[in-house]
């Protein structure tokens, strides 16, 4: 009986996070910014207060109109919420308690800890045997290949996913290049459990793989993801050491050679939003480029997932200027937001994202699409900010059904209408 009740105790046991790193009494607050006043204030505010700003990405992309979403640590936000208060701003708490909110996005059922899942957030570990268990299992649809290695020396897996065939189309896509967006990386998975899984039943899914490859990288950021399971869940970056050692990592969307150092970034290493020594330091950024350049023959479409806001973007991001086939993309983005509406009616934004969010130098989006790859996107996934990051397990299923419908659309475009 004993062992009985220890073996359903493992069974039922919700899934415990040893975090070093606690959130207790931390709060998440939500800001309206009406006028140029009150975005100075704020501006101040993050100048004397550490502030995490969850939305937009920092502090410098912050206008009057955005919503802004910050965390403020427990011994400072009895001040911030008495600052704003006596300077007018408009505010609503996201969050109490962000400690409580952490453990309750793990609500995906309880099962095996061991066990990976398509519908709870993974380990790191569990995410590679999945992508070796994938290759041996699917062979016909599924191979792996090691692109480079993380900052930390951790390998890079890409799992290219189609019927092998001669020289075909390929759609790149990324997925958790901000450690912290886990939703992200639930996505990579669930697309290609999806893809091998429908292969025979679904006539889209089978057209598209008989005639493109999907090459997949589950994670970006390894080390960053890595250490948001085991030390921050709050984390961003990666974790490349930096000029000051109290501030390591560089922020992986900045680092590419887009325009790089220029605009909506800090040279700043405890900036959220380092660009990094130079374009291209990165040893995750390398993999990914000199991958894309040896492929950029065959690659027609390039699509990167991040969280949150429900948006889906294009280029360009580093100028206000419209991309030359805005039309085209402004079109194909219009059509994924309304597929992937019509199944929860979930509302999407879609458009440029220097002038749908704000500009910013170095990111893969205006990279790829620099380097020749006309179909760029990228998805900033669910949701609006009531759960933000931490986005429960039980929406990973809902969110990956509706984002296929969307990534079906690009793909099947890029496959009957790229040149
Ligand atoms: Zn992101």
């Amino acid at each position: 009986m004993r062992f009985i009740l220890l073996f359903l105790g493992l069974l039922v046991a919700p899934r415990a996070v040893v975090l070093t790193r606690r959130f207790d009494s931390e709060k998440v607050f939500r800001v309206k910014l009406q006028n140029e006043n009150q975005v100075d204030f704020l501006k101040d505010l993050a100048s004397t207060v550490q502030l995490d700003i969850w939305h937009p990405n920092s502090i410098h992309h912050v206008v009057v109109g955005t919503d802004v979403d910050f965390r403020v640590g427990s011994d400072q936000t009895s001040f911030v919420q008495t600052e704003l208060e006596q300077n007018g701003i408009q505010y609503g708490i996201l969050f109490h308690n962000l400690q409580e909110e952490i453990e309750k996005q793990f609500d995906g059922g309880r099962h095996f800890r061991e066990k990976h899942s398509y519908t709870r957030y993974n380990e790191w570990e569990k995410i590679v045997a999945w992508t070796e268990r994938m290759a041996k299992k699917y062979p016909k649809l599924v191979s792996r290949v090691q692109i480079g290695k993380t900052y930390e020396d951790r390998p890079m897996y890409l799992l290219k996913v189609g019927k092998e065939s001669g020289k075909k189309k390929v759609i790149f896509m990324d997925c958790g290049i901000h450690a912290r967006e886990w939703i992200s990386p639930a996505f990579c998975q669930w697309f290609v459990k999806q893809a091998v899984r429908t292969y025979e039943t679904d006539k889209v899914m089978f057209k598209l793989l008989n005639n493109l490859n999907f090459y997949i990288l589950p994670v970006f950021n390894i080390d960053g993801y890595v250490w948001t399971w085991t030390e921050d869940r709050m984390w961003r970056k990666n974790r490349a050491n930096t000029s000051n050692s109290d501030c390591p990592g560089v922020d992986l969307n900045r680092n590419f050679k887009a325009k790089w150092g220029t605009i909506g970034i800090s040279h700043k290493p405890c900036s959220q939003i380092y660009c990094g020594p130079s374009a291209e330091s990165e040893p995750e950024i390398k993999a990914v480029t000199s991958f894309i350049r040896e492929h950029l023959s065959s690659i027609r479409g390039y699509i990167s997932f991040h969280s949150y806001s429900q948006i889906l973007m294009f280029p360009y991001a580093y100028k206000d200027e419209t991309a030359p086939n805005n039309d085209e993309l402004n079109k194909v983005a219009k059509e994924a937001v309304e597929a992937l509406s019509s199944l929860y009616g979930t509302e999407y934004t879609y458009g440029p994202t220097a002038t749908t969010i704000y500009p910013c130098s170095g990111s893969s989006l205006d990279w790829a699409y620099d380097e020749g790859i006309k179909n760029a996107f990228t998805f900033e996934l669910r949701d609006l900010g009531k759960y933000g990051f931490i986005l429960p397990e039980s929406k990973i299923r809902p969110t990956c059904r509706e984002t296929m419908l969307a990534v079906k659309h690009i793909a099947n475009y890029i496959l009957t209408s790229a040149p």
